[in-house]
C-alpha cells in the first residue's frame, strides 16, 4: 500500500500527531494487507458516501478503506552526513511515497526548539536541504558510473547522463528534484533513481489550540503558506495536542468536543484526504447485502487492476464490471431503479475507474 511518511525536526509535535493517528487506529483485522510495524499507523479514510451507501443498501457490515502513515523519526541538521539517525532516516524516507512535513507553528517556552527559536521556514529549509544533499550524493555517484559510457556515445547512458547533470545543477542550488522540469522520457529515467526530493510533499502546520479556529493571525502559518505556495504544495493546519485528545473519543463525545472547539471535523481527516490527493489516490465502492466497502485505488487504473486490489483472482479472471456512479445510485435510491434508468453500465478491460464508482466485478475463477 502507498504510505505517507511523517517527518519533522525534534519537538515539533510529530509523535503527538502520530500517536493520534495510531489511537484513531483502524481495526487491523479488516486490513490484512496493511503493514504491521510500530512505525506505521493505519487510519480509516473518512468518507460520507460510505454512510449514505450503508443507508441505501443496509448491509450486514460496512468497511471503510484504510490509509497508512509512517513515522520517520530522527532527522536533524547534518543527517545527510550521518548525523543523528542520518542514514537510517534517509533509508526510511526512501521507502515512503509522499512526505508530510510537520512544522512547529506554536510558541511554548517550556518546549525547547532544536535551533533555539521557533522559525518554521528555517526548519523546512533545514530538512529540505538534508534531502537535497542526500540526492546530490546519489546523483554524483551515478554520474561517475555512467560518465564513461556516455562519452562513448552509448545512447542510454548519454540520456541518463544529461538528466543527471540537470538534477545535479538543481541540487547545487538547493532546489528539490520536484522543481526540475522534465520531459516524459526524462521522467521515466528519473523514476528509477528513487530520489528523496522527487516525492510529493505537504506541510502540516502544528498550531496552538487558540489558533486552530482562526490561524490567520498566526504569522508562522502565513510564512509556511507563502513558502508552500512557491512550491505548489499544500498546507494543513492542525493542533497535534487536540488531535491526540480527539483520537481518544468516539461518537457523541467526539462530536461534542468538536463542537466545543468549533471545528467541523478532526484535522486528521483533512490530513488523510490531502495525503490521498497527493498520492493520486481515489475510492471506489462495492455494495452488496453482506458488505458495503470502500477500496483505495490509484487514479488512472483500469478496471481489472482495480479489481485486483480486492483479490488477485479478480484481476486474473476479470470478465467485466457493472458500474454505477455514486451520485446516480443515490439519486435513483436503489440499485434496481438505477438499472431501470439505464444508469448501470457494463464496462470492459479498458475502462478507467473513477472516484465514486460503485462496482460489481464479474470474473472467472
Ligand atoms: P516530536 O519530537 O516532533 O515528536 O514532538 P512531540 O510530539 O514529542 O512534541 C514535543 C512537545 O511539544 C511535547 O511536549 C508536546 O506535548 C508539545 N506539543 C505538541 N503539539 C503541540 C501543540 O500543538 N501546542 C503546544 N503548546 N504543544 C505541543
Amino acid at each position: 500500500a502507498l504510505t505517507t511518511g511523517i517527518v519533522g525536526l525534534p519537538n515539533v509535535g510529530k509523535s503527538t500527531l502520530f500517536n493520534a493517528i495510531t489511537q484513531a487506529g483502524a481495526e487491523s483485522a479488516n486490513y490484512p494487507f496493511c503493514t504491521i510495524d510500530p512505525n506505521v499507523g493505519i487510519v480509516e479514510v473518512p468518507d460520507e458516501r460510505l454512510q449514505k451507501l450503508t443507508e441505501l443498501v443496509k448491509p450486514k457490515k460496512t468497511i471503510p478503506t484504510a490509509f497508512e502513515f509512517t513515522d520517520i523519526a530522527g532527522i536533524v541538521k547534518g543527517a545527510s552526513k550521518g548525523e543523528g539517525l542520518g542514514n537510517k532516516f534517509l533509508s526510511h524516507i526512501r521507502q515512503v511515497d509522499a512526505i508530510s512535513q510537520v512544522v512547529r507553528c506554536f510558541d511554548d517556552e517550556n518546549i525547547t526548539h532544536v535551533s533555539g527559536k521557533v522559525d518554521p521556514i528555517s526548519d523546512i529549509e533545514t530538512i529540505n536541504l538534508e534531502l537535497v544533499l542526500a540526492d546530490l550524493e546519489s546523483v554524483e555517484k551515478r554520474i561517475a558510473r555512467v560518465q564513461k559510457m556516455a562519452k562513448q556515445k552509448d545512447k542510454e547512458a548519454l540520456a541518463e547522463f544529461n538528466v543527471l547533470t540537470k538534477l545535479k545543477e538543481a541540487f547545487e542550488e538547493e532546489q528539490p528534484a520536484r522543481s526540475v522540469e522534465l520531459t516524459e522520457e526524462e521522467e521515466k529515467i528519473v523514476y528509477g533513481f528513487h530520489l528523496l526530493t522527487k516525492k510529493p510533499v505537504l506541510y502540516v502546520a502544528n498550531v496552538d489550540e487558540d489558533d486552530l479556529l482562526d490561524p490567520t493571525d498566526n504569522e508562522y502559518v502565513a510564512k509556511v503558506r507563502e513558502y508552500a505556495a512557491k512550491e505548489g504544495a499544500e498546507v494543513i493546519v492542525v493542533c497535534a495536542k487536540i488531535e491526540s485528545e480527539l483520537a481518544e473519543l468516539d461518537g457523541e463525545e467526539k462530536d461534542a468536543f468538536l463542537e466545543d472547539i468549533g471545528i467541523s471535523e478532526p484535522g486528521l481527516n483533512k490530513l488523510i484526504r490531502a495525503s490521498y490527493d497527493l498520492l493520486g489516490l481515489a475510492t471506489y465502492f462495492t455494495a452488496g447485502e453482506q458488505e458495503v466497502r470502500a477500496w483505495t485505488f490509484r487514479l488512472g487504473m483500469k478496471a481489472p487492476q482495480a479489481a485486483g486490489i480486492i483479490h488477485t483472482d479478480f484481476e486474473r479472471g476479470f470478465i467485466r464490471a457493472e458500474i454505477v456512479a455514486y451520485d446516480d445510485l443515490v439519486e435513483a435510491g436503489t440499485m434496481a431503479i438505477a438499472k431501470e434508468k439505464g444508469k448501470v453500465r457494463l464496462e470492459g478491460k479498458e475502462y478507467i475507474v473513477k472516484d465514486g464508482d460503485v462496482i460489481h466485478f464479474r470474473f472467472n475463477v
